[in-house]
């Protein structure tokens, strides 16, 4: 059977989505013929709402409806504690956790030469730049690479270090790295070798 055109093409925009594939697709575009009609409108409308005003902090390079994000904008936050992150998603990560009260700054990804991202499709020269301005009071710094702990993560983590320190302009910088370790519920007799020496690393006076 030939499906109606309209059906056929909600199936293929939706499959390009990640993690829906054509079976999904299906099941979500017969769902929506079954929803009340302004259901479907306003979804419409609230993507195409995201289309046209979703845009980055010029600052940190998170999702933002202004030019600067509202972390950025937040007076009660110390922009001399800056945690560079991979994405958004990270930033709405730890911000649930809500115990970091300074900034952040978003990479757009990790160093990944097999797939082809180089460290110039990164934010890294705009994050030295960000460092630079912030040198130029005494004051301290503090840089907290938090990229994932995967070998991009730590490759990216690697060259961000290199870079600060290498950089004449940027002085009074300490930098550090989140503690990888043991999630919660896990059990020591479980985990691998590398996450208990990661964990036994990162322990802390308690
Ligand atoms: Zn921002």
């Amino acid at each position: 059977m030939k499906l109606p055109s309209y059906l056929e093409q909600v199936i293929e925009r939706l499959s390009r989505l990640p993690g829906i594939g054509p079976r999904s697709a299906e099941r979500l575009a017969y769902y929506c013929i079954r929803m009340p009609k302004q259901d479907v409108l306003d979804l419409s409308s609230a993507i195409a709402t995201l289309a046209t005003k979703a845009r980055l902090c010029e600052q940190c390079f998170n999702i933002s409806e202004d030019e600067r994000c509202s972390i950025c904008e937040d007076s009660t936050r110390n922009p001399r504690y800056v945690m560079v992150v991979e994405d958004p998603l990270d930033v709405i990560a730890l911000e649930k956790a809500g115990s970091f009260t300074g900034v952040y700054f978003v990479l757009g990804g990790v160093i990944d030469p097999i797939r082809g991202i180089h460290e110039e499709e990164l934010h890294i020269a705009d994050l030295m730049n960000r460092l630079n301005t912030l040198s130029r009071s005494d004051e301290p710094i503090e840089v907290i690479l938090a990229t994932n702990p995967s070998t991009e993560g730590e490759t990216t983590a690697l060259y961000v270090k290199q870079k600060i320190t290498d950089h004449p302009g940027i002085t009074n910088v300490k930098i550090t790295r989140i503690a990888r370790g043991l999630p919660t519920g896990a059990d020591v007799e479980y985990a691998d070798p590398l996450t208990l020496k990661r964990a036994l690393e990162g322990r802390g006076v308690y």
